[in-house]
């Protein structure tokens, strides 16, 4: 058995669950306990604050977790990061008032920065010798400067809505982030090989994503033309149709150049094309 720390709620905790419902571990969500065991793989999840995760994960009380990888930095917990999960993506920036001019890193020398996350930000005033006081705030940390408890803010951006509606400026991206699956760092062999099994299925899961599956119909002389527009994981699937000088082609493209390779195919003759979900991919 082995135990994977999760969000209880929050950004990441959907998404976290979706990734082991995609890869087969059946979860029950709506007794959402403490502690849940899955139904049909040696796994249980424990739900956790997303800032107990990197701790609890480098103590082994849980095998494994997913969090976001601002708080392992943040912590400098002592766990090893074993996948970046494609989700959760965000950084942590410094921001300051906007009609305030940016003159560098030395603007903050002697100002007050609110954050919570004050390890993460020691580092970089220290590594850019500037000397700021540290007011930790464990929430609502973008109102800060306008309550007059700080110049400036640290904390962590997506989209930049809720700096631009606080009236403050980014200037400063200090680390990226996103999800990240972590590990104890000595786990014995037993569990060393459920955690096999389990990145085995999330490979497959996150391999998937972003990527489509297509099939069209082509004229059978177009075949070499349409092989080099769609490499696909060895090369294309190519099957005769009942209709002399015909055949049906399969492949699986990057969503991102989907609509792109579909223009190219129409223009050496592709019909009847159709573009299906991925649901996973072993390579
Ligand atoms: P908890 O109750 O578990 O402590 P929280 O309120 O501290 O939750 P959330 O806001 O749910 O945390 O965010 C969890 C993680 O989601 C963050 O640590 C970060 O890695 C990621 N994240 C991605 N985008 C954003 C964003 N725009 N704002 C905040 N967190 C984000
Ligand atoms: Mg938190």
């Amino acid at each position: 058995m082995i135990r994977i720390a999760i969000q209880s709620k929050g950004r990441l905790s959907e998404e976290s669950l979706a990734l082991l419902r995609e890869a087969g571990i059946k979860i029950d969500e709506l007794k959402r306990k403490f502690l849940a065991r899955a139904a049909d793989f040696p796994l249980e999840v424990l739900y956790l604050r997303d800032d107990d995760i990197p701790g609890v994960v480098a103590g082994g009380s849980a095998d494994l977790g997913i969090v976001g990888y601002n708080e392992v930095a943040e912590t400098g917990a002592d766990v090893k990061i074993v996948r970046k999960m494609g989700f959760g993506a965000c950084r942590l920036s410094l921001a300051i008032p906007k009609a305030q001019e940016y003159t560098g890193p030395s603007f903050f020398e002697g100002k007050t920065i609110a954050t919570s996350y004050p390890n993460v930000l020691e580092g970089w005033l220290a590594s850019n010798g500037v000397k700021a006081k540290i007011q930790k705030i464990m929430g609502s940390v973008e109102i800060a400067p306008a309550a007059g408890l700080a110049d400036a803010i640290f904390d962590i951006v997506s989209s930049g809505g809720t700096l631009v509606s606080n009236g403050l400026k980014e200037v400063e991206a200090v680390l990226q982030s996103e999800a990240v699956l972590i590990a104890a760092k000595d786990l014995d062999a037993e569990k060393q090989a459920i955690l096999e099994k389990l990145l085995f299925r999330i490979d497959a899961v996150m391999e998937s994503g972003g990527k489509k599956y297509i099939l069209m119909n082509l004229p059978t002389d177009k075949v070499s033309e349409a092989v080099k527009i769609l490499p696909a994981m060895r090369s294309p699937t190519v099957m005769q149709l009942a209709a002399e000088g015909w055949c049906s082609l399969h492949s699986v493209v990057l969503e991102s150049e989907l609509w792109d390779k579909i223009e190219r195919l129409k223009a050496i003759g592709a019909e009847g094309i159709l573009v299906l979900h991925l649901d996973k991919v072993i390579d």
